[in-house]
């Protein structure tokens, strides 16, 4: 038999897996002799017992019995004891923390008779009524299952019946009537009663809180946050503390720096005479923590010790929960903090510079999905206007949406392709598909630790909460500014996660400041604090990393920015975008040709474009590698639409005029080139085999562009890259034919043309092979997208429309497959073309240039795999440079 219970003296933060983060961090607290309320932990093994089998597991309520026995003695009282009764909170615990997500059941041990015991010592009768009436309310809907908003509904027309605005305006008597209330509630609905029996209501807590582990919300927060689904959570059972016993208690939230910016100072909001959910709920807006300073300093001083305590012990950003019980303060709970990707940058800059961590520890501590998302545009405050209210920035970004105010309005919206703010007086987990739905959050109540600004940060969603100026009115459809602008539902605002700033209308956007100094090297003063801790970062990241990053570019433009940003190559130049616009006639021209002269004409017309076309990008990646693909895409996507033409030239007929002839020929032609898949068609490869000419047009293209800048003194690098290559004998004719024009063009120009060549390994066939065509490759580049089409069978152009919600869903997989790598399958194919082609060719040069290459995650495969290089586009490379630095500590 296992043991599926610990003592909060018992256990320590590096057991979060057993314990919870919770669990083992009250434990951690306990060990650093912080003022901590006594408790013990269930298991998540005893949860996921408890979810296989249906029932708890043997021996569970004995462990149980025997610490809440202990922890009865230790307070000198028993659970629900009827003059003086030891009550307890059951709370939940994961080891990701998953806020709001799961049960929480407070002032278990309350019955009708130790409800009166317990009016008597604290003397507080209204405190007593109230503690019991949010028993029975939590109980009976998170355990008995009946709707919460039938408690509510009593709740308001209770209110309205007395006149009252805030549950505080409740006398005593009117919250016993409510309890009243409340019971036969339970029983009309469930055929039951509210359980009397202390001990029948801890056990029947914790299995809600066990069961809460599959609830809808927690699911959906999991899939979102890639939590996997077989953890379970622990349960805590710990002494209540009550912060609602007058003007001397109450509780708040703190953080040991702002998680907004990663400024220094303790950060926080305090709520006189109210429990913790009050404060996260949002239900009564909270007061900055620093003016608890002035209702009591001695409590705010200890906080003010045990919170440089924290951070000092933990290293790191900490948020802690806490409550003052009549003058004393109790710490609830702790965890290192979530924070917006500024903050990760600036914080992990500071706790280095102030020894806290080492600068491999700060690297480690941000993310290339953070890096992202400080490069994405800010609003152009110059171009804002007025402003219709303010609230408090809780998590940065600039978005634009139309406003709705529930969250399945978001979730249908969105899915019709709209982008929308989600508006609310305050949010509760319900909230969470439509959270996610939205492009923003903006809430009217509630500080940065309320649950709107918790779980957008979390996601890295923009959130304004707290802005009081703007009346909600949820059931109207309709927001109204303090100078009377009224906003129905529809109606497009622009939200700013970084000013606390809302808009009417759409703000046009300017690049970050991050890219702005990625580009030029300037700063920006108000944000200089977070260019400077990026800099840093990518510093440590290039000083560690093996990885090399090249970028996709297929324009001079693109590979001098590129360069800026940190490229060391062009990993992935596509030739077929250089045959768009005018020149796509040409390239019609060349495939259409009837004859071989036709075909040269174009083709000759074609050459001069391209030597242009790489001369540029070899300037602008002089003297570093630039990877030059041949031609590849299925030839339909140069031919026009034959649907189209053919409506042309019947319509034509049907005014009873001569179609165009050329127009009639080219139907003709593309009717016999027409293909059912064109991608596994004619393409790639294949093409430079088929249409002759194309391959050695492009290879002196190429030739000629490095002579040309080899005789203007430059170093051109340039390689010749065969796509969709799936067998040696594909590629060794196309070498046999670019050695063939490059010796031509070396002989003509009076310099020696040297390019390797190398091949894309972008079907199965061609990993699986990976030794043989080593033999004529001298680099390969997976070509992941393809790679990822071809193994799974999946067409790129169309599955993701069609069936990939389907599939995330249902949890197939937790991301797309085109997003992130499928190690299993993918990487399977990858690795093995690694061993092979190094084992045939030692000195094989391998890279990545599909769209993988600048995925956080994909690039730690790669790094893994023993490539030499990623390449991704432009604007990814800062973010494929962290992430190598990451994956090499
Ligand atoms: C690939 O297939 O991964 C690739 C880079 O080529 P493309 O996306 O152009 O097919
Ligand atoms: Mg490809």
């Amino acid at each position: 038999m296992g043991r599926y219970v610990y003592d909060f003296t018992e256990g320590g933060r590096d057991m979060a897996g057993l314990l919870g983060g919770k669990g083992a961090n009250l434990a951690e607290m306990t060990r650093l002799g912080l003022p901590v309320p006594p408790g013990f932990t269930l298991t998540t093994e005893a949860c996921r017992a408890f979810l296989e089998a249906g029932s708890a597991p043997a021996g569970l309520w004995e462990e149980v019995s025997a610490h809440l026995s202990a922890l009865e003695a230790g307070a000198g009282r028993v659970l629900g004891q009827p003059d003086d009764p030891l009550l307890v909170s059951v709370r939940s615990g994961a080891k990701f923390s998953m806020p709001g997500m799961m049960e929480t059941i407070l002032d278990i041990g309350l019955n009708d008779e130790s409800v009166l015991g317990l009016a008597k010592v604290s003397g507080s009768e209204r405190f007593a009524w109230d503690s019991y009436r949010r028993l029975v309310q939590m109980f009976g809907s998170t355990v008995m299952g009946v709707d919460s908003s039938r408690f509510e509904r009593a709740l308001a027309l209770l209110k309205d019946r007395r006149g009252v605005r805030d549950d505080v305006g409740l006398a005593a008597s009117d919250l016993a009537g409510l309890v009243g209330t409340y019971q036969d509630l339970i029983r009309e609905e469930t055929g039951a009663p509210f359980p009397q029996s202390p001990a029948e209501q801890l056990r029947r807590a914790v299995l809600a809180v066990f069961q809460s582990w599959n609830g809808e919300r927690a699911r959906l927060y999991r899939r979102r946050e890639h939590i996997a689904d077989d953890l379970g959570t622990a349960v805590t059972v710990q002494r209540m503390v009550f912060g609602n016993l007058g003007a001397d208690s109450g509780s708040g939230v703190a953080f040991t720096r702002d998680p907004a910016t990663g400024r220094p100072g303790l950060y926080g909001d305090y709520l006189p005479d109210a429990q913790g959910e009050d404060v996260v709920a949002g239900i009564r807006n909270t007061v900055p923590l620093a003016e608890l300073e002035h209702v009591d300093a001695t409590s705010y001083d200890a906080l003010c010790t045990h919170v440089r305590t924290l951070e000092r012990h933990y290293r790191d950003l900490c948020d802690i929960e806490f409550t003052i019980e009549r003058g004393t303060l109790w710490m609830l709970q702790t965890r290192v903090g979530k924070r917006t990707a500024e903050a990760a940058f600036v914080l992990a800059a500071e706790l280095a510079d102030e020894g806290l961590i080492t600068p491999d520890e700060a690297l480690a501590r941000v993310n290339g999905e953070g890096l992202a998302r400080l490069m994405f545009p800010r609003f152009d405050s110059s171009a804002a206007g007025s402003a219709l209210a303010h609230g408090v920035p809780a998590s940065p970004g600039a978005a634009v949406g139309a406003v709705v105010f529930d969250s399945g309005q978001a979730v249908r919206r969105a899915a019709a392709g709209e982008k929308v703010v989600l508006v609310r007086q305050e949010t509760t987990p319900d909230d969470l598909p439509g959270m996610i739905a939205a492009q923003a959050v903006l809430t009217s109540r509630g500080g940065k630790t309320s649950h709107a600004a918790v779980v957008a940060r979390g996601m890295g969603k923009v959130c304004v909460c707290g802005a009081e100026e703007l009346t909600v009115d949820t059931g109207a459809r309709r927001l109204t500014a303090a100078d009377g602008t009224v906003v129905e539902e529809g109606t497009v605002v622009s939200v700013d996660g970084s000013t606390g700033a809302v808009y009417a209308g759409a703000v046009p956007m300017v690049d970050s400041a991050v890219i702005r100094h990625l580009e030029d090297g300037r700063g920006d003063g108000g944000t200089r604090g977070v260019v400077d801790a990026v800099s840093r970062a990518l510093a440590r990241a290039d000083a560690v990393r093996r990885l090399e990053v090249r970028a996709n570019a297929d324009t001079p433009q693109d590979a001098e920015r590129a360069r800026r940003f940190g490229a060391q190559g062009v990993g992935l130049c596509r030739t077929e975008h250089m045959f768009l616009g005018e020149r796509r006639k040409l390239v019609e021209q060349m495939i259409l040709a009837g004859t071989d002269a036709g075909r040269e004409r174009a083709l000759a017309a074609l050459l001069p474009l391209q030597r242009q076309d790489f001369a540029g990008i070899l300037r602008a990646m002089d003297g570093l590698p630039v990877t030059i693909r041949l031609l590849d895409p299925p030839l339909h996507e140069f031919l026009p639409d034959p649907t189209e033409l053919a409506v042309r030239i019947a319509s034509a007929r049907a005014r009873g005029e001569e179609p165009d002839a050329h127009e009639v020929e080219l139907l003709g032609a593309v009717n016999r080139m027409h293909e059912e898949n064109p991608m596994l068609g004619l393409r790639g490869v294949r093409l430079g085999l088929v249409v002759p000419g194309l391959v050695a047009m492009q290879v002196r293209a190429i030739g000629e562009a490095v002579a040309e800048r080899l005789l203007a003194g430059g170093a051109p690098e340039a390689e010749v890259m065969v796509p969709l290559v799936g067998d040696v004998r594909e590629l060794r004719l196309v070498r046999e034919e670019v050695q063939r024009v490059l010796g031509e063009v070396s002989r003509e120009a009076g310099v020696t043309v040297r390019c390797p060549v190398g091949t894309m390994i972008e079907l199965p066939r061609a990993a699986l092979t990976a030794g043989r065509i080593a033999e004529e490759a001298e680099f390969f580049s997976f070509g992941t997208n393809d790679l990822t089409q071809t193994t799974w069978g999946f067409s790129r152009d169309d599955v993701e429309a069609e069936f990939f919600s389907a599939y995330l869903d249902q949890g197939v997989f937790a991301t797309s497959p085109f997003e992130t790598l499928d190690r299993e399958g993918v990487g399977r194919l990858v690795g093995i073309a690694v061993a092979e082609g190094r084992a045939a060719r030692p000195d094989l040069t391998i890279g990545v240039c599909g769209e993988h290459g600048g995925d956080p995650d994909s690039v730690h495969f790669f790094h893994a795999a023993g490539l030499d290089y990623v390449s991704c586009s432009p604007f990814r490379v800062p973010v494929a440079r962290l992430e190598a630095g990451r994956a090499a500590l």
